[in-house]
């Protein structure tokens, strides 16, 4: 059942554009390297299940997470593929993981012990991917006393199966080699001190996968803002071996439409005072939706050019000068195209001196995704 909206602001997501970047991706990886779609954080505002079909259906074998009940989420939704938590589980989700197929990532032996005695039914077993600390500082074994104490504790466990073993990369997005080199190193290493190789071993995010090594392909690729069409950094934009097509769009229309007198003023603090007289419109969407306060003065697209928001941005809406009078109604584009012009997540994320990959994950749930 398709749920009615009465607001006019949402959230536009091109599903499209979702699979031919990947699709475009896959073209260019190594033969039988898989693909892991990161759907974590709603894959990254875009809405988890519909981007995780999309990808799906354009090559990806496999969707990744960042916890237990985003995991829980999309298997409630899709039987069959497997779905990997990048991010750490308590013991105490170790049953449901086994019971749901869902493969969890481990770092410690006292987890697995743990975890053991919690997984009791012999017909699901737990799969493991193994995390390695290469470098990032963030979860994974980092001494190969702890990694074989690791692989050799989810051997002797009764029912976990190790399936995986991987690692992050802190610095593929940059110019500079080293760090990087050095993590690949480290995991390279760490993988050839195991007794068995697990069936997937993977390294890779977009920026490793398009701009370095393809040794380093391994197994399977974890693929996130590629295929949201967005580039991990400037740097690798510059190096993109194809277009990316960004799937984000941002939309709502003028609800209100006035004329003020030059000295009249707009918003809380009434801190913008018209010049001249001129036109200015209300738009519903404010810092509640992700349209957060640090984006006034901002550039909206009506009526396919750019238009600034003025004065301060409220919870719920804000306010655009225009250049004459429109009428109710008009299309409002916050992030997306209109005609030739365009506002790009880049350029928001410029603007709030952060990365793009914070700006569709920072559009609220208020904000309904409709998808194309
Ligand atoms: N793998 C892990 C462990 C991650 O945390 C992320 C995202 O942050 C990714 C893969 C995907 O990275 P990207 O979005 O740069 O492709």
């Amino acid at each position: 059942k398709i749920k009615q909206y009465f607001r006019p602001t949402k959230a536009i997501i091109d599903l499209q554009a979702i699979k031919q970047n990947v699709i475009n991706l896959k073209k260019h990886l190594q033969p039988n390297v898989q693909i892991i779609a990161v759907v974590k954080a709603n894959a990254y505002g875009h809405g988890d299940l519909a981007v995780a079909d999309a990808a799906l259906k354009a090559g990806a074998t496999m969707l990744a997470v960042a916890t237990p009940d985003e995991a829980l989420h999309i298997r409630a939704h899709f039987s069959e593929p497997d779905i990997l938590v990048l991010g750490s589980s308590p013991v105490s989700f170790a049953p449901y993981a086994a019971q749901q197929r869902i493969t969890l990532t481990v770092f410690s032996s006292e987890w697995v012990n743990e975890a053991d005695e919690y997984v009791t039914n012999e017909e699901n077993f737990l799969r493991l991917h193994i995390k390695v600390d290469s470098g990032m500082g963030r979860l994974g074994v980092r001494t190969e006393e702890e990694l074989l104490n690791l692989y050799h504790g989810i051997h002797a466990a009764k029912n976990f199966q190790l399936d995986g073993i991987f690692t992050h990369f802190a610095t593929a997005d940059d110019e500079d080699n080293e760090y990087f080199e050095s993590q690949a190193q480290f995991f390279e290493r760490f993988v050839s001190l195991l007794p068995e190789k697990p069936r997937l071993v993977h390294a890779s995010n977009t920026a490793s996968s398009l701009i370095k090594d393809e040794r380093l392909q391994f197994d399977a690729v974890r693929y996130g803002i590629s295929m949201y069409g967005l580039s991990p950094s400037p740097y690798v934009k510059g190096l993109l071996p194809f277009a990316l097509s960004p799937a984000f769009s941002l939309e709502s229309e003028l609800v209100h439409v006035k004329q003020l007198k030059a000295g009249e003023s707009v918003g809380y603090g009434a801190t913008f005072v018209a010049p001249t007289d001129m036109w200015v419109g209300t738009i519903p969407i404010g810092y509640a939706d992700g349209v957060i306060r640090k984006l006034g003065g901002q550039e909206v697209l009506i009526d396919g050019q750019r238009m600034p928001l003025i004065g301060r941005i409220c919870m719920d809406q804000c306010m655009v000068a225009l250049p004459k009078t429109y009428a109710i109604g008009e299309r409002v584009t916050l992030l997306g195209r209109q005609e030739q012009a365009e506002i790009s997540v880049d350029e928001w994320a410029n603007k709030l001196q952060t990365i793009n990959y914070e700006v569709p994950c920072i559009i609220t749930a208020r904000v309904p995704r409709i998808y194309i």
